[in-house]
């Protein structure tokens, strides 16, 4: 066990930091504090009745008690259930009765939010839950609505010091196997209903390893991030890899840039990862914060489309070195440029497939592996590659081809070295008159414009062609008209059947927490409009 390991042999070296965003004093857990809190955690959850393979919930913001309760689960073989902070009653009632969780953890509240009585609201329709445990119970008001019934966390799962090493298993004593459940996360949900991906310790490891592998990171890392813990790459990048590592992971419990930015400095951060939402912010921060970031030396980012202009700021603005990569909650980063890889390298490639991974291009009608410079479906094996979806093994069988292979319903072409570039997804293609408009490509294109804060490219029933491109436009300044649009692709050498035929305005992007836009409600809202 790779925390114990590190608990004895740097005991005293920081293993968790959390800063707070209501202003409360920074949180240090080290190596050793860390391994005594897992242990009581899993002695608390045996304690109520949590078995191996039971699924435990936890909704909870970045923080270590998330951290040390999901290490918990793994020491009772049980499989930590990550939800996002921001899921409400729908999507958590969804979520929990497929899993069928006996356990809730989550905080009081988050953010103005209550999740007391969120917790409670789902417990009265998920007949499986049988406990809620809150993290600040014990100090919330009497009279919290849906406090009542539920334990608090200190008490219940914390317990007192001296039951470490009293647990070796659940009830029945079994532990977790390596191909055991480790966790079960949800899909972003960008193209429907979120899918439970189940990864085993073995194929969280191999994705561990291979981020360490590929950007060459070391024990001496101290890493941060921009999203939630509980989104996968929050999970793989910023909390199992850094403690693989017996590195230093930091957190803050909700998104602020400029609080990110005092905490990239202060803590001397070295490694960052977040999606290009969160690196756009921090770009536009540091330009007034000016903070020093001399020892930020990289900055992954990933989990959408990377528009080229980011990869230039990012150089200019943060002084980091930007590495692109593609991956999937089902199956971790299989792509990552790399360091040896020319710098600007990340503005035209998702990276290549790391060690232990493969990546293939096949074509959309005859599933042929495609001829340089052709587009198709993108199809992945390997070791970091999931068990498949929780209770729905019928719509994970039908990703897999007979050779083994994941389709993973996104668009890619050869980079021409060696590498892939995204084209988008197959459900977001724009099919105008048979002639397929590269989305990604007119999206940079557009992003290029200076009165275009954010864009998205989507697809409109039409009469004549089937369909046509509509650009949803986030404007900063005066909104640019359709000619304005299609007079900046001109200029900037792009064909006439890919400008947008149409524009519109929207304040913002309707986008998952991870940072994607569900272009399904765009294009429900131009139907509908
Ligand atoms: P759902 O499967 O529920 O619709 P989702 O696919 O967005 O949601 P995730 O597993 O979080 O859920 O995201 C994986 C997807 O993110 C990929 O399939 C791909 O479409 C997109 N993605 C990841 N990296 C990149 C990248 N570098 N460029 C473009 N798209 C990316
Ligand atoms: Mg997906």
């Amino acid at each position: 066990d790779d925390l114990r390991r590190a608990a004895r042999e740097h005991p005293d070296r920081q293993a968790v930091v959390v800063w707070h965003t209501d202003g409360r004093d920074k949180e240090t857990v080290t190596y050793a504090e860390l391994e005594a809190r897992v242990e009581r955690i899993a002695a608390g959850l045996a304690g109520l009745g949590v078995r191996h393979g039971d699924v435990v919930t936890l909704q909870l913001p970045n923080s270590w008690q998330l951290i040390a309760t999901a290490l918990a689960c793994s020491r009772i073989g049980a499989v930590a259930g990550p939800v996002l902070p921001i899921m409400r009653k729908r999507e958590l009632t969804f979520m929990t009765g497929l899993t069928g969780s006996p356990v809730y953890i989550g905080p009081v509240e988050h953010r103005g939010h209550s999740h007391a009585e969120l917790s409670e609201e789902v417990a009265r329709e998920v007949g499986s839950m049988r406990h809620r445990v809150l993290v600040g119970a014990a100090d919330a008001p009497e009279g919290t609505p849906g406090l009542p019934g539920a334990l608090d966390f200190d008490t219940a799962l914390l317990g007192e010091p001296g039951t470490e090493g009293a647990v070796v298993g659940d009830t029945e004593g079994r532990g977790a196997g390596p191909d055991d459940a480790a966790y079960l996360m949800f899909t972003s949900g960008t193209t429907g209903e979120p899918k439970g991906v189940v990864h085993s310790h073995n194929t969280l490891h191999a994705t561990n390893r291979m981020q360490v592998d590929a950007l060459h990171l070391t024990g001496d890392e101290i890493t941060a991030m921009g999203s939630p813990t509980t989104h996968n790459a929050g999970w793989t990048w910023n909390f199992t890899m850094p403690l693989l590592l017996g590195a230093t992971c930091v957190h803050i419990d909700n998104w602020d840039a400029g609080l990110m930015l005092r905490v990239l400095e202060e803590e001397r951060v070295t490694f960052f990862m977040g999606a290009p939402p969160f690196l756009v912010d921090l770009i536009d921060r540091q330009r007034e914060q000016r903070r020093d970031l001399s020892d930020l030396r990289a900055f992954a980012t990933g989990s959408a489309p990377i528009p080229p202009v980011l990869v230039e700021q990012a150089r200019d603005v943060l002084g980091c070195r930007l590495y692109a990569l593609w991956g999937m909650t089902e199956n971790g980063a299989p792509t990552i440029t790399r360091p040896e890889d020319p710098e600007m390298r990340a503005s035209e490639s998702d990276g290549s497939a790391v060690p232990g991974m493969e990546v293939r291009i096949v074509d959309e009608e005859t599933g042929e592996p495609v001829g340089p410079g052709g587009t198709g479906r993108l199809q992945v094996r390997g070791a970091t590659q999931c068990l498949g979806y929780y209770r729905r093994p019928d719509v994970y069988a039908a990703n897999v081809t007979d050779d083994g292979w994941f389709d993973t319903g996104d668009l890619a072409r050869d980079d021409g070295h060696g590498g892939i570039r995204i084209a988008g997804r197959d459900k977001d293609v724009i099919s105008r008159g048979g002639e397929k408009v590269p989305v990604v490509e007119v999206e940079a294109a557009l992003r290029r414009h200076p009165a275009i804060k954010d864009v998205a490219v989507v697809g409109y029933p039409d009469d004549r062609l089937g369909e046509r491109a509509c650009a949803v436009v986030v404007a900063q300044g005066d909104k640019p008209e359709l000619p304005d649009l299609r007079e900046h692709l001109d200029g900037l050498g792009m064909a006439k059947q890919y400008w947008p035929e149409r524009v519109e305005y929207a304040g913002e992007l309707p986008t998952t927490p991870s940072g994607k836009v569900q272009k399904f409600k765009l294009r429900e809202q131009l139907v509908d409009g």
